[in-house]
């Protein structure tokens, strides 16, 4: 096994799983024990200034001539499968049969059409239960394997290095603690993607609705003319939302419930917004201050309180003002053979926040896929020819 490959296992054997109901930062002590090893090896590869902060951030630098190029990566993992005991099995030179993980679980083509591209390439896999952790552990294995180059090839000529290891991304509060300054980049990436062809440079705008209704509580046998069900006016608010602005329907946004609760004399809903256009997801704000001002006028007794919260922004306008990272990306995938894909992500990124904080970042894959689940894989091929991309773009 190579050291790279043999560094991506090593990140991933370390539990630093997210949790979004601690609300400290990091969210778990444990993403500090994956941030203290990167900054050993950080100073081990020469970045003497390697440390990490009280949130469990790490910042390192490294001298270079032109633009300082930024490089991010997350150290947390998704919460949907645990991250404990994750045992990486490597899988030489895939025949496309199905891949079984364990008794219960197995990778197969039929499920999973677009791993058609790995065939006769080298697979990392888990054993069936745990996630994998290359989302986003390969990335950071990646920037190291970069760094590792440099250390053993000191006469390459490179731009000058700011790397960041946030945390938390997977609960959405990698920027929270963020520090512009400390990391001073000119410009970034994020590297934190599925396929090493894409460049990452769309995410959806993304707002949080909570919607609660309180009603007119008295006996059901006294309602006549008085009693209104603050959850039969849930029901219907939520019944005059457009039906085909779901993700059933919907590619370009969505509305999506994601819980309801209440009594009869006070509810809540909370439903998240999205859409690539910013237009389209006030249109849909207005549809909502609209929905509730007929119910009003329905039931005048009631009391509906809306509250939109803003949670990111699509980066696209920002990565147009700047496209100094997506041309360095794309002229280096391009030497390499491969047609860049400029990919649309529905959801946020770091990059996004950063890119709205005045840090212009792109993402960039990290040769893996299926993220958040047990069949996520890592393609060894994949991974290498990235750290050669990401060698090519801090090139002088
Ligand atoms: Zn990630």
């Amino acid at each position: 096994m190579n050291k790279n490959i043999e560094r991506f296992i090593r990140y991933a054997k370390i539990d630093t799983q997210a949790d979004e109901n601690t609300g400290t930062t990091p969210s778990t002590e444990k993403q500090k024990n994956l941030s203290k090893l990167l900054v050993k090896e950080l100073k081990e590869l020469g970045l003497d200034d390697a440390y990490m902060d009280e949130y469990g951030i790490v910042y390192a630098h490294l001298d270079g001539e032109g633009d300082v190029i930024g490089l991010n990566s997350h150290v947390d993992t998704a919460l949907e499968v645990t991250d404990e005991n994750v045992n990486p099995q490597l899988l030489n030179n895939w025949d496309g049969k199905d891949i079984k993980l364990n008794d219960q679980y197995s990778i197969s083509l039929k499920q999973f059409p677009k791993m058609e591209q790995f065939v006769g390439k080298d697979l990392v896999v888990t054993d069936g239960n745990t996630l994998l952790g290359a989302d986003d552990k390969a990335g950071i294995a990646i920037i190291m394997g970069v760094l590792d180059y440099l250390k053993n090839n000191p006469d390459f000529k490179h731009h000058p290095l700011a790397v960041a290891f946030t945390v938390d991304e997977e609960i959405g509060e990698g920027p929270k603690h963020f520090s512009l300054e400390k990391m001073g980049a000119d410009y970034a990436f994020t590297i934190d993607g599925g396929d090493i062809t894409d460049i990452d440079i769309e995410n959806f705008n993304a707002q949080q609705l909570k919607v609660r209704i309180e009603g007119v509580a008295v006996h059901p046998g006294e309602g006549i003319n008085t009693l209104i069900n603050a959850l039969q006016l849930q029901a219907e608010f939520i019944t005059a939302l457009p039906e085909k602005e779901t993700p059933f329907y919907a590619n370009e946004g969505y509305w999506h419930l994601t819980s309801c609760n209440g009594t009869s004399e006070k509810s809540e809903f909370v439903a998240i917004l999205r859409n690539f256009s910013r237009e389209k997801l006030e249109l849909l704000d207005t549809r909502i201050y609209q929905i509730r001002d007929e119910l009003l006028k329905k039931y005048p007794k009631a009391k509906i309180e809306i509250d939109i919260s803003e949670q990111y922004e699509n980066m696209k306008k920002y990565v147009d003002k700047d496209p100094r990272p997506v041309e360095k990306a794309a002229a280096a995938l391009r030497k390499f053979g491969i047609e860049p894909v400029f990919g649309r992500i529905k959801g946020g990124t770091d990059g996004a926040t950063f890119s709205k904080m005045g840090l212009v970042t792109p993402n960039l894959g990290t040769g893996s896929g299926n993220h958040h689940g047990r069949f996520e894989y890592l393609c060894v091929q994949d991974f290498e020819k990235m750290i050669e991309i990401v060698l090519e773009i801090i090139k002088r």
